[in-house]
């Protein structure tokens, strides 16, 4: 059984200029490395469907889903934060990248593919229930998280958040919601200056010092992360999936290697395998270093398709 590689072609025609680096060279730097890797054989390619106002509406509140709506421009480009704005594509955009979300998630749990990767833009982790900022609009990670808590009845989600920002809309939308054990790790302080105080038994932050690596982030995670993992038994597992903690991204001042996304991936799915069944939904987040960002997706994406082999 294959891994499923989800996309749109809208997602390339969001553009939002003023430059701002989240850019559809990304999208496709990541298509080219995949492309050009060991694992196009394990792949299966899929269109994404628009996410329908239902599925927007269990994450995101009626008035914000009708503002994005009615805020899309016909032409140029309008702001809806100093760092996210909308040209004439980016509402297709945004709901094929939230319906990635909802396919990699039907794909999975009907059995047709053993995991899933959303190439997708824009991304989505910063979007709260009514709030667009710092380059996302719709929630993707979590209107796929909903979708499966909802539609197919899953009682236990982890959700590992790589990205170097701290994911503030995921925890905005599951705060309540102990179905949902996110571990986020991030840079701190820094935007979205958020995480670093949250007391909660089902988020586990892990906020870092400008200038962390990968070798001293992995006993965090260890220590942070493991046990509850383990003691949750998460039914699925998604990956909100930032590669902005890369050292050459100067979007954050964290030092990942490419190994290291390798390690972090591998690490968490060997870890919940026995309750996860290999159920995994990855969506890209942020990751700007367009020479490095291939290679950080081919290593994770390695690793979700040789664990998920079955
Ligand atoms: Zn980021």
């Amino acid at each position: 059984m294959k891994t499923a590689l989800i996309s749109h072609p809208d997602c390339l025609l969001h553009d939002m200029g003023h430059a701002i680096p989240e850019i559809p060279e990304r999208l496709t730097v990541i298509d080219q490395a995949i492309s050009s890797s060991d694992l196009m054989s394990q792949l299966q390619q899929y269109v994404a469907p628009f996410a329908t106002k239902d599925q927007l509406l269990r994450v995101h509140d009626p008035e914000y889903i009708d503002y994005i709506f009615m805020s899309s421009p016909k032409t140029g480009t309008i702001p809806l934060d100093p760092d996210t704005w909308m040209n004439p594509y980016t509402l297709n955009a945004a709901l094929h990248a939230a319906g990635a979300a909802v396919l990699g998630v039907d794909l999975v749990m009907t059995g047709k593919s053993k995991a899933a990767f959303c190439n997708i833009r824009p991304p989505g982790h910063h979007a709260e229930r009514s709030t667009a900022m710092g380059f996302c609009i719709f929630n993707n990670v979590a209107v796929g998280v909903a979708h499966a808590l909802e539609h197919y009845g899953i009682q236990r989600i982890a959700i590992i958040d790589f990205d170097a920002h701290h994911g503030n809309g995921i925890e905005n939308i599951f705060l309540n919601n102990e179905k949902v054990l996110y571990c986020s790790s991030f840079e701190h302080p820094f935007y979205p200056f958020s995480g670093a105080d949250t007391i909660s038994d089902h988020i586990l932050n892990i906020p870092l010092v400008a200038g962390t690596d990968g070798k001293d982030v992995r006993p965090k995670m260890q220590e942070h992360w493991y046990q509850r993992l383990l003691e949750f038994k998460p039914e699925m597992l998604f990956f909100a999936a930032g590669f902005d903690a890369f050292y050459q991204d100067v979007m954050s001042d964290l030092m990942f290697q490419v190994e290291d996304y390798a390690w972090m991936t591998r690490e968490i799915i060997q870890l919940t395998q026995e309750s996860t069944q290999h159920r995994i939904v990855s969506l890209l987040e942020g990751g700007y270093a367009l020479g490095g960002l291939g290679d950080c997706v081919v290593a994770h994406l390695r690793e979700i398709c040789h664990l998920s082999r079955k």
